[in-house]
């Protein structure tokens, strides 16, 4: 007996038209329905990894940060988030990494990007700060369908020194 299909995010079948009419906290509430299935149809090179610069090692950190584009990891340390993370996109064949200060740099990235797949690692207030400027960028008309999104969430946040649990990150990176 084959298993039936997970429910998928119906936010790609919308026009930016109809996204228009709804509330965000409607747009909001959709986006964040993807699942590591739905994720799993977009190909690699069309999806994007967001990270937050918190999860680097701040006492011995190497890299250098650049406003266009976020932090600019050296890989000096290979039991660093950040390092391990970014390796998995990149050998996956990602679109783009990006390791970000803050939302607005993230949000630029994927209007630029504009990927179909995103998986974002992330504290709860950037989770919702996320979905926010996601939501804008539809009903904007900025990004001209709504990527499937899987956030992780950090399981120590706070500005520095954050930890997520890697396995669930990378299970979402390979999906
Ligand atoms: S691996 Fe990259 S992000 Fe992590 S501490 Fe080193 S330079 Fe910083």
């Amino acid at each position: 007996m084959t298993t039936p299909p997970e429910p998928v995010c119906d936010v790609p079948s919308l026009s930016v038209a109809e996204l228009k009419k709804l509330p965000l906290e409607e747009v909001k509430a959709m986006l964040n329905m993807s699942s590591l299935a739905d994720l799993a149809t977009v190909p690699a090179d069309e999806r994007v990894l967001l990270l937050p610069h918190c999860l680097r090692r701040s006492d011995r950190c190497q890299a250098r940060q650049n406003r266009e584009q976020g932090l600019l990891c050296q890989d000096c340390d290979e039991t660093c988030a950040i390092h391990i993370l970014r390796t998995a996109a990149q050998e996956q064949g990602y679109l783009g990494v990006c390791i970000a200060p803050g939302g607005t740099l993230a949000a630029r990235y994927i209007k630029e990007h504009k990927p179909h797949g995103l998986v974002a690692i992330a504290c709860d207030k950037e989770i919702d700060l996320g979905l926010q400027a996601l939501g804008e960028m539809l009903t904007n008309g900025d990004l001209p369908l709504a990527p499937i999104t899987i956030f992780v969430k950090l399981s120590r946040d706070g500005c520095v020194d954050t930890e997520v649990n890697v396995d669930q990150a990378r299970a979402a990176i390979d999906a």
